[in-house]
């Protein structure tokens, strides 16, 4: 048994940096730097996704392999390629913020059409004043939520591994002036690409045009085959492609209730994958004003009911970036922004009739949104109540307040907000009716959309309490459990139930720094 050969497309067929030493520094004329990963002192894998491994061709013994755990430690280069870092730029908090780059990535090339890449191996020449290394809890955070977000069906970067690297990395978790040794960690990230829009707002911000051509026309020849060769036509089909993957991801997290965090342009993918977690959260009660990062709570630019129009206006800057692609023609740009608007309100309207076991019709887009207002009117566990809303289907048209969903809220609602919400149970419940499946099986339809299990901020946190102590079994464990997120799964119940108490201004429970 021996590790494989990795290859890379975007090594071989892209200009790379002919600079070789990690001083950070601009790099022009280039989309990529050699990197080379940092050894460590006393890597251990701590967990793997079983599924990205089969992606990639990877059985069990290679995984467990010295020589593989090296690899994905960053202790030894991965045979056939150069680990690279990629160069872009984006638009961080509205504003453009210049050159980026992989400050903490470093690229292995591919296995069987994936690229991997190590998070927190060591600083590149893009780590600026950064030391390339990140934290164990972030890296648990990163890992779980990865592969909890494939098992929902939403469209994500994936998960290889999770390895601890024995070396301490020191953190200002909440920029307070106290930092501390953390213990240190890489995962091992892997996506078809992990092409940003900032890969492309870089090029054109420094007028590049030819590179930023090389780089649209290797992005369509090898993830946009179908789009035809490199013309105006075919990078104008690019950008509305994108736009729509991007607004369909946008109403799946609206659907799950996943808030990014740090929608900053460098961190949206070209592939409409969700990219980069970092202090992202989950909805707990439904609050379209809720962000979980700390450094965006002022603003909160970020915040959930945001995301829908903050991917809008990063497709504009995307758009923007392509213009000397699409010869100056500005109606191309305006034109995929419609199609993300059609998309999103397509997909979003689709998703959350589907939660209420209904099909689009007549009077659904209403129905919905007169329940986010309810929902969003006192305290109440998004997650919690769209599974119940399946019990409350078969039990017939409801006569009281269904106690099944009693339990999603978190405080005690006033005898109005109840007679509120009854009312519309009943119009939502008599809707039903028009459907031509029989309660049973509309219940079992909305079983598979409304996950009974999310990555919800406290779980994970618990996890990384523990993890923290020696015991990474809590991190194994949610991992299962999330692998199926729509299944009642018996004895398991304690990671369905809401936030308990003491989570509510818990750190890392409601609030999360950039730190990482
Ligand atoms: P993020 O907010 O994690 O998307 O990161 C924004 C930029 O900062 C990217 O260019 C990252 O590579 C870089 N970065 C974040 N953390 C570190 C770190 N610890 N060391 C070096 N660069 C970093
Ligand atoms: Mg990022």
């Amino acid at each position: 048994m021996s590790v494989p050969g990795f290859t890379s497309r975007f090594v071989d067929s892209l200009p790379g940096d002919p600079l070789t030493h990690n001083e950070p520094r601009q790099v022009r004329g280039a989309l990529w730097s050699k990197a080379l990963p940092t050894p460590v002192s006393a890597p251990t894998l701590l967990a793997h996704s079983r599924e990205v491994a089969a992606l990639l061709g990877l059985s069990e013994a290679v995984l467990n392999e010295p020589a593989f755990l090296s690899v994905l430690a960053g202790n030894e280069p991965a045979p056939g390629v150069t680990p690279f870092a990629a160069n872009y730029g984006g638009h961080q908090f509205g504003h453009w913020a210049g050159q980026l780059g992989d400050g903490r990535a470093i690229g292995l090339g591919e296995l069987n059409g994936f690229e991997l890449q190590l998070k927190g191996a060591g600083p590149t020449p893009y780590s600026r004043r950064g030391d390339g290394r990140a934290v164990l809890r972030s890296s648990i955070r990163e890992f779980l939520c990865s592969e909890a977000m494939h098992h929902l069906g939403v469209p994500t970067t994936r998960a290889l591994s999770l390895v601890l690297t024995g070396d301490r990395v020191v953190r200002d978790m909440f920029y307070d002036g106290h930092p501390e040794p953390e213990p240190g960690a890489i995962v091992c990230r892997v996506a078809k690409s992990f092409l940003r829009f900032g890969n492309f707002e870089l090029c054109a911000s420094r007028d590049d045009v030819a590179l930023l051509r090389q780089l649209g026309e290797f992005t369509l020849t090898h993830y946009f085959p179908h789009l035809g060769p490199p013309s105006k036509d075919s990078f104008a089909g690019l950008l509305t492609e994108v736009a729509e993957r991007t607004a369909s991801l946008m109403a799946q997290w609206q659907a799950v209730g996943f808030v990014h965090g740090v929608m900053n342009t460098d961190n949206m993918s070209m592939l409409g994958l969700t990219i980069d977690y970092g202090p992202y959260g989950w909805v707990d009660d439904f609050d379209p004003g809720w962000t979980p990062n700390t450094t965006d709570a002022e603003q909160r630019r970020y915040r959930f009911g945001n995301q829908p129009g903050i991917g809008l206006w990063n497709i504009e800057r995307l758009g923007i970036a392509l213009l000397p692609l699409l010869e100056d023609e500005e109606s191309l740009v305006e034109a995929a922004m419609l199609a993300y608007q059609r998309t999103f309100e397509a997909e979003a309207s689709r998703r959350f009739t589907a939660k209420l076991g209904l099909t689009p019709r007549d009077g659904t887009v209403e129905l919905t949104h007169s329940l986010f207002s309810f929902l969003a009117a006192e305290e109440t566990d998004m997650t919690l109540f769209f599974r119940a809303l399946s019990d409350v289907v078969e039990a017939g048209v409801p006569t009281t307040f269904p106690d099944a969903l009693r339990t999603a809220f978190y405080g005690t609602p006033t005898e109005a907000h109840l007679a509120r919400g009854l009312e519309w149970l009943r119009t939502w419940w008599e809707r039903t009716r028009e459907e031509a499946a029989t309660p049973a099986v509309l219940a079992q339809r909305m079983r598979a959309v409304n996950p009974k299990y999310v990555l919800r901020n406290y779980l994970a946190q618990e996890a990384i309490d523990a993890a923290h102590a020696g015991d990474v079994s809590g991190v194994r464990t949610l991992l299962e459990v999330l692998r199926r997120p729509f299944d009642e799964q018996p004895g398991q119940e304690k990671f369905s139930q809401k936030r308990p108490d003491w989570a509510r201004s818990k750190p890392g429970c409601s609030a999360l720094s950039c730190s990482s």
